[in-house]
């Protein structure tokens, strides 16, 4: 497959990088990511993966858009207010990029209906506020063979990761957390507050993570650093990288 003349010139930076480069372009063009989450690490994450021409986008959220949100969420403005995040992020990306194929889903993600909602994605980024979330996104993608890129965000801190746990000797998100937050009670931005730009930061890293796992074997870029879980700390600042090694006895993905 090649690029059609105008796809070449609106990528020209990507592709005249050497770890990147015409065929790292073409397998993200043929790319579909799912996003969880499109508040504060899913927008700026959406906003560079449509950037980096990613095919195909489906956008996973239940909330409305808050005044409270535009704080960091910064593909919402004012006349998005009461709007579905998962429709007002969809237009941003029609107005951005005709070419790319964007379904917006309101709805809320858990392990009923994980596997439906994820069936036929190259990579899952899951930036969303919750573990019960993550942990329901977790399985489906061990479960499903899909890459997972997980993101977190809480005051000054981030945390991101690329997991494949489908994969022998490869770690899950699970194997991180462990079984304990299952229960839906557990952190929001709402009670600890977050810093605006440390959304940018962690969705941007997010996005960059994803498109590591995505040119895979096409593109030097492309090594996924499975299991390496990079700490990002705004208020140093500071970054430090610890590996998330597989675990025994982890019900998602021991049996990989
Ligand atoms: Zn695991």
């Amino acid at each position: 497959m090649s690029l059609a003349p105008e796809r070449l010139d609106r990528f020209a930076r990507h592709i005249v990088l050497p770890e990147l480069g015409g065929a790292g372009q073409v397998a993200l063009s043929q790319a579909h990511v799912v996003l969880i989450g499109c508040g504060g690490i899913g927008s700026p994450a959406l906003q560079y993966l449509a950037g980096a021409g990613v095919g195909q986008l489906t956008l996973i959220d239940s909330d409305d858009v808050d005044l409270s949100n535009l704080q960091r969420q910064t593909i919402f403005t004012e006349g998005d207010l009461g709007r579905a995040k998962a429709a007002a992020a969809a237009d941003w990306v029609g107005r951005f990029d005709g070419a790319i194929t964007v379904r917006a889903v309101s709805a809320r993600l858990g392990s009923a209906n994980a596997a439906q909602l994820l069936a036929g994605a190259n990579l899952v980024l899951d930036g969303c506020d919750n573990f019960a979330t993550r942990l329901a996104v977790s399985d489906a993608c061990v479960q499903l063979g899909i890459p997972l890129t997980s993101a977190a965000l809480g005051r000054f801190q981030g945390q991101v990761a690329n997991f494949a746990g489908h994969l022998e000797g490869q770690s899950c998100y699970r194997c991180f957390v462990g079984d304990a937050f299952d229960a839906e009670d557990c952190d929001t931005c709402a009670a600890d507050g977050v810093l605006g730009a440390m959304a940018g930061w962690v969705g941007t890293f997010a996005a960059m993570h994803a498109v590591r796992v995505l040119v895979q074997g096409q593109a030097a870029l492309g090594d996924p650093q499975w299991g390496k879980l990079h700490l990002l700390d705004g208020f140093t600042p500071e970054l430090r990288t610890m590996r998330i090694v597989k675990d025994p006895e982890c019900r998602a993905c021991s049996a990989a």
